[in-house]
């Protein structure tokens, strides 16, 4: 199973996204004896991504859906913080 990305060719924005999302699924209703719900093994029967737009900009025409490991390489890698010294 890929991991879909999305990144936004306006910006460059790779973290922030408006989604909307259709999605039919099946959930099994758990009721405790006192009444208490707990929803427990969600199926999704269908699930459609109807629209992406860019968070920072705004921009809903731009937003590019990358494969994971697929991304254009113009974003600097996050540096790992560093232990800090004494
Ligand atoms: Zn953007």
């Amino acid at each position: 199973m890929t991991t879909v990305r999305y990144q936004c060719r306006a910006c460059g924005n790779l973290t922030r996204f408006d989604v909307v999302i259709s999605r039919r699924t099946k959930v099994f209703y758990h009721y405790s004896v006192g009444g208490e719900l707990t929803i427990e093994d969600e199926e999704i029967l269908f699930e459609e991504v109807e629209e992406v737009s860019c968070r920072w900009c705004g921009n809903g025409g731009m937003v590019d859906q990358v494969e994971e490991g697929g991304l254009a390489s113009s974003a600097p890698p996050v540096p790992e913080p560093s232990p800090e010294r004494a």
